[in-house]
Order: C-alpha cells, then structure tokens, then sequence
C-alpha cells in the first residue's frame, strides 16, 4: 500500500525537496494534496507531474487560475485555510507534511492531529508558538509528530539508541549562519543579500534570516523542548561550522550518540515518510578522510542576541514564546525587504516581550489573539 502524502507548503523548500523524495519512490508514495500559499505556477505545474488527487491555493483570489489551467486533469482544486483545514482530515491522507513559512501552519497542523494524523513537521513555528496545545492536541487523538527539521531528526534518530533509558542533555548544533566570524560592528551594517549566503544548507528565505541572526536556533531549542518533552536548561547549543553532526544526545553514563551525514534536508524528509524503513534519497554521502576535522565552540550571545531572546522566552512560558516568534516574523519580513537594521529584529523581538500581555496558560484563541496583537505592535516599531 502506497502511503497518500499531503504537503502543506509544497512550493517552498522543504515542499519541493519533498516531491524530489517521492518522485524517487513512486511505488512507495502518492500525492494526496498538495497546499500553496500563492506560488501558482509551480504548483499547477507539481500537481500535473505528480497526478495529485486535491490542490489547494490558500489565497482565495487566486484560485480562479489555478483551477482553469487544471481543468484538463482529474485534479480537484480547492482554495483558502478552512478547505486545506478539512481535506488534511480526509481518511484518503496518511501523513501530512507540515512545510508551511511561520505561524500560518498552526491551524491546519491542528486538523491534522485532531484527527490522529501523522505529521512529518518542518514548520518549527508551529511548536513554538502553540508548543502544549499541539503537544496535547496530538497525544489526547493519538496522532504521532515526526520531526523533519534537521537537528530535531537527529535527535529522534539518535534516541532510538535509548531503550528507555532518560536524556541527559540534547547538544543542538548551529551552522552558525553566514556571520559567525563576523565582528559586531559589520553583523549590524549586513544586508539581506548578505545573510541569504546561507554556507550549507539550501533554505527558504524567512529560515535562512532566522540561521543569520541565530534566531533559528532559540526556535530550535524551544521545538525540541516539545518534542522530546525535556527541560530547556538541558538544551546545549554548540556551533558546528560544518554541519556535519546534525545534533547529539548524551546519557546519563556521559554517552554521546550523533548523527551525521551530509548537510541535506532529503535525509530527515525521507526519514520521516518511510519511517521507520530508511530509503535511499540521492544525497551525498561523507567521505570522512576527505573531511579532516569537525569543529565546535560554544555560541556567541553578544553578537547573537535572538538566541538568548528565545531561552528567556521558554523560560517565562506562556504565550512569551509566541510573542517572541510573531514579532520575529514580522521583523525578517521588514529586514528582507530592507526596511531595518539587522540588530534591529533583536530589538523588536525584545520589545515586544517586555510589552506583551503575559497569559501563563494560553487557549488557542489566547494564541491568535497574542499572534494578531503582536504582529500590529511589532509593526508599529518598523519606521
Ligand atoms: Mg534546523
């Protein structure tokens, strides 16, 4: 049996790389759904190839288009959230594949595990602004999150070593993003341009600002927070230039497993939808010899503020953390369109946490309501 793939953001970078996974298994895989937000003409053109059963355009103005190019086919053409919410319900999906930019992935990652769905999660927004309703949503209607973004694919790698046995602590690794041997004063003068010449790893562009400012990585932690249901003070960053070992867990007898592999998100993406069988995915493979050496050393704080943003975030709890990643959101879209300084995305994220109206146990409306509040604050702060 063919297990029926749904792609929830299937035009951006983890989509695409996910359709290149599957078009190299047709007999393992079908596409159920395929959602875009408003890139039209690659998605007509991924449901054509790939013979999907439903697309769904979420900006409603542009479904006429969609739907006249598609006409010819057997394809069935949706538009807007509440349609992409009920179909990742449909008997006919077995795994949903959350790629969605940023908080718009929260509500049809929900639908999915309301209904016990398997979710294959790239967007690590959605864990971080909802982290306990997702969690609570999942485990009350047995649905099962696997992780899709690297480190947190390693870490449920390595854990398979655990037997049962508690974590210790999680050693999450960082590239370090394009301005890790930077000095402040020219981190502060970068430009988009500069901070999208992501060294490894082929992003999209709101993750690959997120890598620069280290951002990325305070998400990360808080994600892993809820995946793997651990303390965050048992959380250790290390930079690794390499991007080599994709993250470590260490026990209790001072044991550390990695995993490591070339720096390509195929991996934990195929990982994820055949888990738990491992099928080939056309990467790269290490050639230790060739490699030499992996470095390590520890984050810096000063010139990467985010990341102690995110920790004092989670710490406090609540809505804090998706204070943090809505004003976060709204401050990389102002950066990319070069309306702010680099440094000024810190500011407003710490900003906009030292304003926000603290609720230690948020609803999901508690949520949509920090969200909406705090992207009009955070804008209020973009000149
Ligand atoms: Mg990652």
């Amino acid at each position: 049996m063919k297990r029926k793939i749904a792609i929830l953001g299937s035009t951006g970078s983890i989509g695409t790389q996910t359709l290149d996974v599957i078009s190299q298994h047709p007999d393992l895989f079908e596409v159920e759904i395929l959602a875009a937000r408003r890139s039209t003409d690659l998605l007509i053109e991924q449901a054509r190839r790939f013979d999907a059963a439903n697309v769904v355009i979420c900006e409603e103005s542009r479904y006429p288009a969609v739907a006249q190019a598609l006409q010819d086919t057997d394809t069935k053409v949706w538009a807007g959230m509440d349609s992409l919410c009920s179909l990742v319900q449909s008997d006919r999906v077995d795994i949903v594949v959350g790629a969605m930019v940023g908080f718009s992935g929260l509500r049809p990652t929900l639908a999915a595990l309301e209904k016990g769905k398997i979710v294959a999660l790239a967007n690590k927004e959605t864990l971080v602004a909802a982290g306990s309703i997702v969690t609570s949503t999942m485990r009350k209607n047995g649905g099962v999150i696997l992780p899709v973004d690297s480190e947190h694919s390693a870490i449920f790698q390595c854990l398979l070593a655990a037997q049962g046995n508690g974590i210790e602590k999680i050693h999450l690794t960082a590239s370090g993003g394009p301005f890790r041997t930077w000095d402040r004063g020219s981190i502060a003068k970068a430009k988009a341009g500069d901070a999208l010449k992501h060294p490894n790893w082929d992003m999209g562009a709101k993750v690959t600002i997120d890598s620069a400012t280290m951002m990325n990585k305070g998400l990360e932690v808080i994600e892993a927070k809820w995946l793997f249901d651990i303390d965050v003070d048992r959380i250790n960053v290390v930079v690794h230039p390499e991007s080599v070992v994709h993250s470590m867990v260490e026990f209790e007898d001072g044991a550390v497993i990695a995993q490591m592999g070339c720096p390509d998100m195929r991996q934990p993406i195929g990982f994820a939808l055949s888990f738990p069988q491992r099928i080939s995915v056309g990467n790269r493979k290490l050639d230790f010899a060739s490699l030499g050496s992996l470095h390590f050393e520890a984050p810096d704080l000063d010139r990467f503020p985010c990341l102690g943003l995110a920790y004092e975030a989670i710490r406090r709890g609540g809505n804090a953390p998706c204070a943090l990643n809505s004003a976060n959101e709204v401050a990389v879209s102002a950066y990319l369109k070069g309306l702010i300084g680099f440094y000024d995305i810190a500011r407003i994220c710490e900003k906009c946490l030292q304003g926000m109206n603290f609720v230690a146990s948020p609803s999901l409306s508690d949520i949509l309501e920090t969200h909406s509040e705090i992207s009009m604050i955070a804008n209020g702060y973009i000149d």
